[in-house]
């Protein structure tokens, strides 16, 4: 887990913050590289649960349940905007029910398998 991924995920935080909105981001679906997205995703949720147990000392469980309450609300604001009058343009519309079982059910499969160790060994893009 590098520095780097987690002050790229900071400051994409800080611009959602400041007002830019889930729209203004392009998030087409596209058949590009979906391992490494979800390696660089690990890495930051990887960097935040040791950098969170070492500085809080909290029980794993408490940490993984703020992560797993994170997934829920960053849910919960991806789906505002794409609902309503204002929404983002993409064509995605969500449905929480079916949404929130297929993210439980992705949370499952990946806890109950070793799979993950391989994606460790791919290399991400564009690392210094
Ligand atoms: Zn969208």
């Amino acid at each position: 887990m590098g520095a780097m991924d987690l002050r790229h995920a900071v400051a994409r935080m800080a611009a959602l913050n400041a007002g830019q909105g889930f729209r203004d981001m392009p998030h087409e679906e596209t058949a590009c590289d979906s391992d490494e997205t979800r390696l660089r995703i690990r890495q930051v949720v990887m960097g935040a649960l040791c950098e969170t147990l070492a500085r809080s000392r909290l029980p794993p469980m408490t940490v993984m349940g703020f992560l797993a309450e994170a997934v829920g609300s960053v849910y919960r604001e991806l789906a505002d905007a794409h609902d309503g009058e204002d929404a983002c343009t993409c064509g995605w519309r969500p449905t929480p029910a079916d949404d929130v079982e297929a993210l439980q059910a992705a949370m499952a499969a990946r806890a109950g398998c070793r799979c993950h160790r391989g994606l460790l060994h791919v290399p991400a893009a564009g690392r210094a």
